[in-house]
């Protein structure tokens, strides 16, 4: 009997970079990880060395090959952290900066300058962005006025610039490919939704190097193929996290939504074969580029959800492990009157307040951690169904909602999203769904599956949760979390 054919996944993230195997059916068979280093050169400033991004990711993709053996390997596939930009030589492959990361607002200045213009209203109209220094326009726009390097390089023509994934590719490839997927493009504030091709005048406007840019192609197919495992092993799928992670849980359709629930929340709802537009700040994005034709999603996303639930156990230490706030929510109830808004950093979607600072309510002498805790997680429920909410006022309807990342192995948390969403939420068995999304995505462009619907089989869920709670009931939770999310406004 010969060996299953299995498929690498190379999930590039900002503190660590990993390589997973699956095998056809979505099993993992094996893993490999090594942690990042961040620098963080100046308060706002967050910088990663590309070299070092490299040479882990190499380490790692060697690593399991050689437990799994190169021969059963017959794709890999990328994904990684979004709108990160690496400056290379376009030669050597060596990094002429360091990669300036999606967190880092050293570039502030400049969308001040562009929004003061006049200018966000275009960004919106052709990128489906905002004028954020996340993105990764204006993070190239600093570094050709800060670099002298980098602007050297571009005179001279031998500057490559790229997100993560192009660099990787690149790498990956010997050098042969500076091509970038239509979803990673998506994020640069330099790609034309609608047609996935790069917009002459948005370069323009940020000054970038029109020549140092790379290609836009698919998110699966031939992207590449690379030599380092001692065999040819071709490079076949393609997507930035969020979108892998949405291909991971299937949404594929019109009405399906994912949530991450890691330090903060993202959600990605598809929207189907046009570019949707939003009139509540959301970002409208490419969820994939196949056979040139590009499918869209609507983006929300939620400043903090773990990091509250780290807040209770590190600042105010009133839990010992996150996975006690289960029990704890359980052991009441109701929280009480107590409410909950976790604006640590200000409020997103669809409120949009940056100066916003939390704010619990409802305190009396009879309140107990328990009910504390509980606010605590059923904020993040709320925040979900305020982002719902604009979703709807987009015009976008969701019937189901999947879910993944650290928070959702708390089953409490998972029902009560399912109470305050009013729909069914449902949790993979797999939660590393980022991975699976690239599997899948390669896999298709290796032509094991036909199709991503196809490719769905290697999902699986782990467990359904019906909505429970009757309306009525909603609505008063939903009308409290209103009044202190006010208090939070005012
Ligand atoms: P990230 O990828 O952003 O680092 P993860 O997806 O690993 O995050 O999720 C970790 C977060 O989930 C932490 O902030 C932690 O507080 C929270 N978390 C982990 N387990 C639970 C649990 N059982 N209940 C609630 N929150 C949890």
């Amino acid at each position: 009997m010969t060996d299953t054919p299995l498929i690498l996944a190379i999930d590039e993230g900002t503190t660590s970079t990993r390589v997973v195997a699956f095998d056809l059916e979505g099993t993992i068979v094996d893993s490999e990880g090594a942690p990042l280093t961040q620098h963080y050169p100046q308060p706002g400033w967050v910088e990663h060395d590309a070299t070092e991004i490299w040479t882990r990711t190499d380490a790692c993709l060697r690593a399991v090959s050689a437990r799994v053996g190169v021969d059963r390997i017959a794709a890999i596939g990328l994904t990684n952290q979004r709108e990160t930009v690496v400056f290379w030589n376009r030669t050597s492959g060596e990094p002429l900066a360091p990669a300036i990361v999606w967190q880092d607002r050293r570039s502030a200045g400049i969308c001040e300058r562009l929004r003061g213009e006049g200018f966000e209203a275009e960004v919106q109209a052709k990128t489906g962005l905002l004028l954020d220094p996340y993105f990764s326009g204006t993070k190239i726009a600093w570094a050709m006025e800060s670099w002298p390097e980098v602007a050297e390089a571009a005179r001279a023509g031998t500057l490559a610039i790229g997100t993560i994934d192009c660099y990787l590719l690149f790498r990956l490839t010997g050098g042969r490919v500076h091509a970038t997927d239509a979803t990673n493009a998506a994020r640069t504030l330099l790609m034309d939704l609608a047609s996935c091709t790069w917009d002459e005048a948005m370069i323009e406007r940020l000054g970038v190097p029109r020549a140092a840019l790379p290609a836009i192609v698919d998110s699966a197919g031939a992207l590449g193929e690379t030599e380092l495992l001692g065999r040819r092993v071709p490079i076949t799928g393609c997507a930035g996290d969020q979108q892998a992670a949405s291909i991971g849980q299937g949404c594929l359709t019109p009405g399906l939504v994912k949530a991450t629930y890691g330090t903060g929340t993202f959600v990605l709802a598809h929207a189907g074969a046009l570019p949707p537009t939003s009139a509540n700040r959301l970002l409208s994005t490419v969820a994939w580029r196949l056979d040139g034709r590009a499918a869209y999603a609507l983006e929300g996303s939620i400043f903090v959800a773990g990091s509250a639930i780290q807040w209770l156990r590190d600042g105010l230490g009133i839990i010992e492990t996150a996975a006690a706030t289960e029990a704890l929510a359980r052991s009441v109830p109701d929280s009480g009157g107590v409410h909950f808004v976790p604006a640590f950093a200000g409020l997103g979607a669809p409120y949009w307040r940056a100066d916003a600072r939390g704010l619990i309510t409802g305190l009396t002498g009879g309140t107990t951690r328990a009910h504390i805790v509980r606010a605590c997680l059923e904020a993040m429920s709320h925040q979900t169904a305020d982002l719902f909410d604009a979703l709807a006022a987009d015009g976008v309807t969701p019937n189901c909602l999947r879910v993944d990342g650290g928070m959702v192995a708390n089953d409490w948390v998972c029902q009560d999203l399912a109470d305050m969403l009013g729909i069914k939420v449902e949790r993979p068995q797999v939660i590393e769904t980022t991975a699976m999304g690239a599997a899948m995505l390669a896999a298709v462009g290796a032509g094991l599956f036909d199709t991503l619907d196809a490719a769905q089989s290697m999902w699986r869920t782990d467990r359904i949760f019906e909505p429970a709670l009757a309306a009525d009931g909603r609505a008063t939770r939903r009308a409290a979390w209103h009044r202190a999310v006010e208090r939070v406004l005012a």
